[in-house]
């Protein structure tokens, strides 16, 4: 099967920028999300057919390669980081987590219930989340009864087969004409009943409890990305087995820097002097300080990038850059002296000085031919 285009996938033109694309993702996710659309067998498909263009589109490298090359370009099964070792088994961003909520669980029937999954959000510092951390969390749980090893029953005795259906969970019942299935009101669809219920759990099989646990949070990790550390959700009911802890990175903003993916930005105010004339400037990253050669005549909004001083992502990948915004500083108060000065200044100037003034010029000239096109 061919795949479609990934813009035509979300309805959206070549053009659109990050902020429609998330827009077009969601209006087209909550429409086919599969649990809106349980008798839609194409919702499934049409679901991860979003996700995936979404996932490509939202990413600036993928989306070029793909703008250039098409599907070729963003072949999931080509280069990328991959991840391996330790507790975390999959680590992936999650844009849901907002819309749909937590889910998962008890997945399978037959044999005991596999216990539900759980969430906790981390909330770590810019620092932490691009060199990387070992937290320790508490996580209040469910865990099985150590009493009664999660049968629920008192030590000594043992869960019974339940009389009332025979251990099948249904009972039958007739309705008029119909026979009705059930589930058993005595064991409440367990097939099991326990006559001496265990003192700890009072017969629930799991207690809870709070479990303080090691967290390794790999470098590079951003907002939204979480970290499975598998069996560490609640424990199953009747001694099922554990579902998995999603432990989900939520980075604090930073005073200084802003980080978009794998680059980081700030703003540095720089005096109109050395604007004017050039300098030197020490600006902050997050390995130290580093000196900054400004030119003369840097304008408000030039960016001064350094290279290799962003985030190095968690899914691999060549290391982000810095990129430092200039915001020329208009000087405030002045002494007499300092008025004085550039009152001189401003005599050198000459006619509106213009020709030291590159941006009010182009301006003006703007300005001028925008009336001039209106009286034409
Ligand atoms: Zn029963
Ligand atoms: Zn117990």
């Amino acid at each position: 099967m061919s795949k479609r285009d990934y813009y035509e996938i979300l309805g959206v033109d070549k053009n659109t920028d990050e902020k429609e694309i998330k827009k077009a993702y969601r209006r087209v996710a909550m429409k086919y999300h599969p649990d809106r659309n349980p008798e839609d067998p194409d919702a499934d498909a049409k679901f991860k057919e979003a996700s995936e263009a979404y996932e490509v589109l939202m990413d600036k490298e993928k989306r070029a390669a793909y703008d250039q090359y098409g599907h070729a370009g963003v072949d999931p099964n080509m280069g990328g980081g991959g991840f391996g070792g330790g507790n975390f088994s999959d680590i992936f961003g999650d844009v849901f987590g907002d819309i749909f909520g937590g889910g998962g669980g008890g997945r399978g029937r037959g044999g005991p219930q596999r216990g539900s999954d759980l969430r906790y959000t981390l909330d770590i510092s810019l620092e932490d989340a691009v060199r990387g951390t070992t937290v320790e969390i508490r996580v209040p749980t469910l865990a099985t009864c150590d009493t009664c090893d999660g049968s629920g029953a008192k030590k000594g005795s043992s869960p019974v087969t339940c009389g009332t259906c025979g251990g099948a969970g249904q009972v039958r019942m007739q309705q008029g004409f119909f026979q009705v299935q059930q589930t058993c009101p005595n064991c409440r669809g367990r097939g099991k009943t326990i006559s001496d219920p265990c003192g700890t759990c009072r017969g629930q099989g799991r207690v809870e409890k709070s479990k303080t646990l090691s967290v390794k949070v790999p470098p590079g990790v951003d907002t939204g990305d979480r970290i499975r550390l598998s069996g560490e959700g609640e424990a199953g009911p009747e001694g099922g087995p554990p579902g998995d802890l999603y432990v989900q990175m939520s980075v604090k903003q930073h005073a200084i820097f802003e980080r978009d993916g794998k680059n980081l930005y700030c703003e540095i105010p720089i005096n109109f002097v050395d604007a004017a004339l050039g300098g030197e400037l020490e600006v902050p990253t997050l390995d130290g300080r580093v000196n900054l050669k400004i030119p003369p005549e840097t304008q408000t909004g030039k960016l001064f990038r350094l290279r290799g001083k962003g985030v190095k992502p968690v899914r691999g990948g060549s290391v982000g850059d810095l990129l430092c915004r200039a915001v020329v500083e208009t000087p405030v108060k002045l002494s007499k002296e300092q008025k004085v000065l550039l009152e001189k200044f401003r005599e050198t100037l000459g006619e509106g000085g213009k020709s030291h003034s590159p941006r009010q010029t182009s301006w003006f000239e703007g300005v001028k031919s925008f009336f001039d096109d209106m009286t034409s």
